[in-house]
């Protein structure tokens, strides 16, 4: 059995639903300490949601050349997994890792205990091969990305900023590939904000609504003219790397319950996914000009998720792109689709951020799996990006 295979099922064998590390850091930790790694665990958060990060750092040719002469590339990722759902529709049991028709099915197979596995093993073939190398190693762990992600990621970023240590490059471990690992990895990711507006009107009987004011009706044409923004597609544009800015309702609530009631609120939430062409500041703006042009009486309260971010071409995307190709012979897309993950953080405190994994679209589901042969293929390629920034004058 490969390394990279059997280290991997050794993480799925350790149940670490979020924010439980169940052992996975201490057994990657062990790894990494015998090739001259220095090991920090941070842990963070209440005493009942207790989560654990590691950040592991190699330094590159020791009592040869200070630190700062040399790049850091950190592998980045989690060892929590999301719940398993019911067990029993599980066709072998989720944290027992289970091999049919060339697969590996477990929890955590592809989200991301693979990439997981993949680091590691990669890191030590490079070093087996390249005993004082030029760069330096790093590996940043936490068990909460899965979670509310408030105690993992961003507080070890945090601790790294506030004494002034540098990421020059970093390869996210997220499961990014569609069909097969290699055919997409992402150079960025949008922003997320959401608001949650309440419309204040004045309740009273539905008979007599002078002496009421009804909220779903004052904010009724200001939501017609937002839906009419956003399907036009003109919060902005996009460009080159992003999709145009998307806007949608998530929940309306107004009401209550009886149906000769004018209600005396409305609640609206909705959630921006914006592009590098918008800023809270300015999306946040032209929502309130459409409420005030509309003389909607409301409070609105807005929480940004997270900046957008992209790592234009570069050293680190060029890396990542050859050492696809001359694994697998695939030309990568460079995508900026998806959801948030824990790059926006690392975004923070590293110019060139990628994220590449294996595929996704089993990721969170019962009998969540990995192609076998796609371990092998993800270990190969982490290598492969290593060895290419290590060439680099
Ligand atoms: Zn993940």
């Amino acid at each position: 059995m490969s390394r990279t295979l059997q280290l991997a099922e050794q993480l799925i064998s350790r149940p670490s639903v979020t924010p439980d590390d169940a052992g996975c850091q201490a057994l990657i930790g062990e790894r990494l300490a015998r090739l001259g790694f220095e090991l920090e665990t941070i842990e963070s958060g209440p005493a009942d949601f207790r989560v654990t990060n590691l950040w592991a750092r190699r330094i590159a040719l020791p009592g040869q050349a200070s630190a700062g002469a040399c790049k850091t590339i950190a592998f980045a990722g989690h060892t929590d997994v999301v719940p398993t759902g019911p067990v029993e529709q599980w066709s072998s049991h989720p944290f027992a890792p289970t091999h049919r028709d060339g697969k590996l099915f477990g929890r955590g197979a592809c989200d991301m205990k693979s990439s997981l596995a993949a680091f590691v093993v990669a890191i030590e073939e490079f070093l087996e091969a390249h005993a004082s190398p030029r760069l330096s190693l790093a590996l940043l762990l936490t068990s909460d990305e899965e979670g509310p992600a408030v105690d993992g990621t961003v507080v070890v970023c945090n601790t790294l900023a506030a004494r002034g240590d540098v990421i020059d490059y970093c390869i996210v471990g997220e499961p990014t590939a569609v069909e097969r690992c290699g055919d997409m990895i992402k150079n960025g990711r949008r922003g997320t904000m959401s608001g949650k507006l309440t419309v204040k009107g004045v309740q009273g009987h539905i008979a007599y609504p002078h002496l009421a004011n009804n909220p779903v009706h004052a904010v009724a044409p200001a939501l017609a003219e937002l839906v009419a923004i956003n399907a036009a597609g003109a919060w902005d544009a996009g460009n080159e790397w992003f999709q145009p800015t998307s806007w949608q309702v998530s929940n309306i609530h107004a009401g209550t319950g009886a149906s000769n009631v004018i209600p005396g609120t409305a609640v609206i939430d909705f959630n921006f996914r914006f592009s590098t062409e918008s800023t809270p500041e300015s999306l946040q703006q032209r929502v309130q000009a459409v409420l005030d042009a509309h003389g909607v009486a409301y409070e609105l309260k807005w929480t940004v998720g997270g900046l957008p971010f992209l790592t234009a071409p570069g050293e680190l995307v060029e890396a990542v792109q050859s050492a696809i190709t001359d694994e697998t012979g695939i030309a990568t897309e460079l995508s900026t689709s998806g959801g948030t993950s824990d790059a926006r953080f690392i975004a923070k405190i590293c110019k060139q951020v990628v994220e590449l994994g294996p595929v996704n679209a089993s990721i969170h589901k019962i009998d969540e799996h990995i192609e076998v042969a796609a371990i092998e293929t993800l270990k190969n390629i982490y290598r492969r990006t290593l060895e290419r920034l290590n060439g680099l004058e």
